[in-house]
């Protein structure tokens, strides 16, 4: 965040925006920065990100499933809208800690290790594995009773999500579903550019689980915990808690294969009830079109012909 920081500082905070009595060391100056910079990040990657998936991803079809709200997508974004300048205070504030030099994070090669530049693949790795955990047990807890419906309850309006579901969460959840990315760097070095493409990646994942669209390889199915298992964790509940993998679902005993690849998901439900739908009103076509009663029709002129012969 540093390097924007200094553009922005450069090109548009110091020239149009803070006095010339606050200087780009100012705390209070880079607070005010960050909240800026990363207020207005997450709302272009939100709408970016969503919007693509929405128009290129996402089944309108599903929006016909008897669970998706009215006016659902209007809601989502209300939710969204209302929860990211709240959420991103104690966000910006995690970023004001490290480019204070509060945690781990650094420039270039970490001197921390003997790894040199693959100290970047091996961190990258550190980071999944660490947050994935985290975040299971952070979700699971927010599914416990004491906590669910003061917190968690918001996002699970949304039976069948649109990708504009992925940040509609009261301001306290979604922080804290992306305090462990702050964290890691806190415990162990983390190269600076690393920590950022961690907050924009996340923001892209988030809104990835939520289009409804699962194009995963068949054999990384059973192990990422992508939309098709999300897509169960709104339906259902207590299971598919998980991130990015299946793995701590797997051993804390809340996986639940997705109905989507059994061919039973949302999407099949509306499909089938079109289907049906369809076969009756066939039906009823096929009544409405079909010749009254042939037969009766012949015998009736049969019979009044007969009579007037008579
Ligand atoms: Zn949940
Ligand atoms: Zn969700």
């Amino acid at each position: 965040m540093d390097v924007v920081l200094d553009i922005l500082d450069d090109f548009v905070f110091t020239p149009y925006l803070y006095p010339t009595s606050w200087q780009t060391s100012y705390w209070l100056r880079q607070f005010i920065s960050l909240v800026i910079i990363v207020y207005v990040g997450a709302t272009v990657l939100y709408f970016g990100t969503a919007s693509l998936c929405y128009a290129l991803l996402f089944d309108k079809r599903l929006m016909e499933h008897p669970r998706f709200l009215k006016n659902q997508i209007r809601r989502e974004i209300k939710w969204s809208i209302m929860s990211m300048p709240l959420m991103n205070i104690p966000t910006a504030w995690m970023f004001y800690l490290h480019h204070r030099g509060y945690g781990k994070t650094y420039h270039g090669v970490s001197s921390n290790t003997w790894l040199g530049y693959f100290s970047l693949p091996v961190e990258f790795v550190l980071v999944v594995l660490f947050t994935d955990m985290m975040i299971y047990w952070i979700h699971r807890a927010f599914h416990h009773r004491l906590l669910y419906s003061a917190i968690h309850k918001p996002h699970h309006a949304f039976k069948v999500p649109s990708p504009f579901a992925s940040h509609a969460f009261h301001p306290i959840d979604g922080f804290m579903q992306s305090f462990p990315y702050h964290l890691f760097p806190f415990i162990f070095p983390l190269n600076k550019y690393l920590y950022v493409m961690f907050f924009v990646m996340v923001n892209f994942w988030t809104v990835s689980i939520h289009d409804g669209e699962c194009k995963v390889p068949d054999v990384l199915k059973p192990v990422i915990n992508g939309s098709a298992h999300h897509t169960d964790h709104h339906l259902f509940y207590n299971y598919n808690y998980g991130q990015f993998f299946t793995f701590w679902d797997r051993i804390a005993g809340s996986y639940r294969n997705p109905s989507i690849f059994t061919n039973a998901g949302p999407l099949d439900a509306v499909i089938e009830k079109k289907l049906s739908t369809n076969q009756n009103k066939t039906a009823e076509d096929v009544d409405s079109v079909s010749p009254p009663d042939w037969t009766t029709t012949v015998k009736r002129k049969g019979e009044s012909l007969r009579l007037a012969a008579s």
